[in-house]
């Protein structure tokens, strides 16, 4: 007969804590044992008939398993139940493991025909198996490891097997690491064992406030806090980054991860700020900046006069995006701006996308734009010398450099959620600087105080 593989014996009674106080007098015996017997250590063979607790047999083949103690139930004593656990290797399949243990065949049949017999169909290699049989080699119960967090749970009723996907104990923990940057930021991620795919999520999280390609260098600061999460294998999975500090040539940049009560999650600052600007910094993609903000020779009129805007040289037709969610003020013809389009931002913000060779189709004066959406074409109607776009950013009615100018975040969290916000956060941040006492002063929402005003523009 083959010798079973990786099969622990585990008694019920050796999971009291009890089993500890009895453990030295079990090594004496051992010793004894071994000096006075050649017999294996090791005797899968006998498996159906343990001997009770003082034969050194069953001493020898016990480990201690949190898993299966995890899930014990009360056994009666006088029936001895043996829980195999299976590590489930390539091509092993349920037939052929239940032969091979000598398990009962009419259950192999039950159990197959139970709700959930798809997962049976491959065995996932490399996940355990327990089985739990009285010893007559019946199964009372049979657990088929699923993923991190379930299991498929087996087991014997009055009438036949019922099976359930359930749960499996998962401990979680807060983690913090503070890395100094020495190399790439990945490397040191690697180095300090910050799982990499956070370095991912805050280079997107912080892509509004730092340029990573350009800027990041030797000495500054990550930091990270992070839920680790541990299941009954011992396995550890890295859980949702819950806060981070990226501390940039001497600037600290933070955020914290908030889910909001109907279920939304995203990043914002410890004051509840979104991490998003506001606008996004040009309004045409891959386009070449022909004329900058201020002064210059107007290449019509051929005179010094400012520019209040910048220009984009872009073939005619590129699209043009809003730079922010705002409403259209003004969608018109005008003879200097050409085809014109003006819209209008909470926070006395306006922005001005001139000399278009058309208006996205069906936008009106008033219609709402998200930040992103498609409100023209470049052109160049209007006095233009060629195909570009005219873009002006205004700030409570001042022409302001749009390459410059100080981008606002968008809108904070709404005020009925601040309370629920700073509540939820506090752990994280108290983690990411544990001696500082700054959250205090973070109980003050933040908000937009520029008035909405009537704004002017001209060309
Ligand atoms: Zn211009």
């Amino acid at each position: 007969m083959r010798r079973p593989r990786q099969v622990t014996f585990i008694h019920p009674r050796h999971r009291r804590p009890y089993f500890w106080m009895i453990l030295p007098g079990v090594a004496l015996m051992l010793v004894w044992w071994l000096t006075t017997s050649n017999a294996s250590l090791y005797e899968p063979d006998n498996q159906e008939k343990i001997p009770p607790v003082a034969s050194p047999e069953a001493q020898v083949t016990v480990v201690s398993s949190s898993r299966l103690a995890a899930h014990l139930t009360p056994v009666p004593t006088i029936d001895v139940p043996d829980w195999l656990e299976i590590t489930i290797k390539a091509g092993d399949t349920l037939d052929g493991l239940f032969q091979e243990y000598q398990l009962n065949r009419d259950h192999l049949q039950s159990i197959l025909s139970s709700a959930h017999r798809s997962h049976f169909q491959s065995l996932p290699a490399g996940h355990y198996l327990t089985v739990h049989t009285d010893q007559e080699g019946h199964i009372n119960e049979l657990m088929l490891e699923l993923n991190f967090d379930e299991e498929l749970y087996v087991s014997r009723e009055m009438t036949g097997f019922s099976s359930q996907i359930r749960a499996r104990p998962v401990k979680t923990r807060l983690i913090r690491t503070e890395a100094i940057v020495t190399h790439s930021l990945y490397e040191t991620a690697k180095k300090h064992r910050i799982p990499t795919n956070f370095i991912t999520e805050m280079l997107d999280i912080f892509r509004w406030d730092v340029d990573f390609a350009r800027s990041v260098q030797a000495g500054d600061v990550l930091r990270v806090v992070y839920e680790q999460r541990e299941n009954d294998s011992q396995q550890q999975q890295a859980g949702p980054l819950l806060a981070v500090e990226f501390i940039n040539r001497g600037q600290s940049y933070r955020a914290v991860r908030y889910i909001d009560p109907t279920g939304h999650i995203s990043y914002y600052t410890p004051e509840g700020q979104g991490l998003r600007k506001a606008f996004l910094r040009n309004p045409v993609e891959y386009a070449r900046l022909s004329s900058t903000f201020g002064q210059r020779r107007h290449p019509i009129l051929n005179r010094f006069r400012q520019h209040n805007g910048v220009d984009y040289a872009a073939p005619t037709g590129t699209p043009v995006m809003a730079t922010g969610e705002g409403t259209v003020k003004t969608l018109e013809r005008q003879r200097g701006y050409g085809r014109v389009i003006v819209l209008s931002h909470v926070g006395g913000y306006q922005t001005l996308y001139a000399h278009l060779s058309k208006f996205a189709s069906s936008l009106r004066v008033g219609d709402s734009v998200q930040q992103g959406q498609v409100i023209g074409y470049v052109g160049r109607s209007g006095l233009a010398t060629g195909s570009h776009l005219h873009y002006e950013f205004h700030v409570d009615g001042v022409h302001h450099d749009p390459l410059t100018v100080k981008l606002p975040h968008t809108l904070p969290l709404p005020e009925s959620q601040q309370a629920h916000f700073f509540q939820q956060i506090q752990p994280y941040l108290a983690q990411l600087d544990p001696t500082s006492n700054r959250l205090a002063s973070h109980q003050s929402p933040v908000r937009y105080n520029k008035p909405l005003s009537a704004q002017i523009y001209q060309n």
